[in-house]
């Protein structure tokens, strides 16, 4: 497996792939990360798929790293309560977002959309009365 060339979408370093620990110590619990060339300047680093070294999407900084897992978590409510299969709930946003497949995945998403996604998700769960509206 060969890494992904990729740049930092804040700095244009490009990101190297890098032991998880280099970023998170002994905390980590991934094994690699892609880190901005940056870093620690520039905190911008994406997790990869697990057993590949395809990058999870693009590389996001602090805010954006946390938006985009309240938007996944948000999403998960969705098959946890199965109200949509996994599936289903990427179908879906595809077809809401307007998105091609390989776009579609929340690493690629930006605050907005993340912020976007996560009232979608609450608008569902209130109308399944599972969120108080
Ligand atoms: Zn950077």
């Amino acid at each position: 497996m060969k890494p992904v060339k990729i740049k930092c979408p804040y700095c244009g370093c490009p990101a190297i792939l890098r032991p998880a620990s280099y970023v998170h110590g002994d905390r980590a619990k991934e094994k690699y990360l892609y880190v901005c060339a940056g870093y620690p300047k520039c905190d911008a680093y994406v997790s990869i798929h697990r057993g590949t070294l395809i990058p999870k999407g693009t590389l996001a900084k602090g805010d954006l790293r946390h938006s985009r897992i309240e938007a996944h978590k948000a999403m998960a409510l969705l098959w946890e309560h199965h109200i949509m299969t996994r599936t289903q709930a990427y179908q879906w946003i595809r077809y809401r977002f307007g998105l091609r497949s390989k776009h579609a995945h929340i690493g690629q998403f930006s605050e907005y959309m993340c912020s976007q996604l996560i009232a979608e998700c609450h608008d569902i769960l209130k109308n399944h009365h599972i969120i108080a509206s």
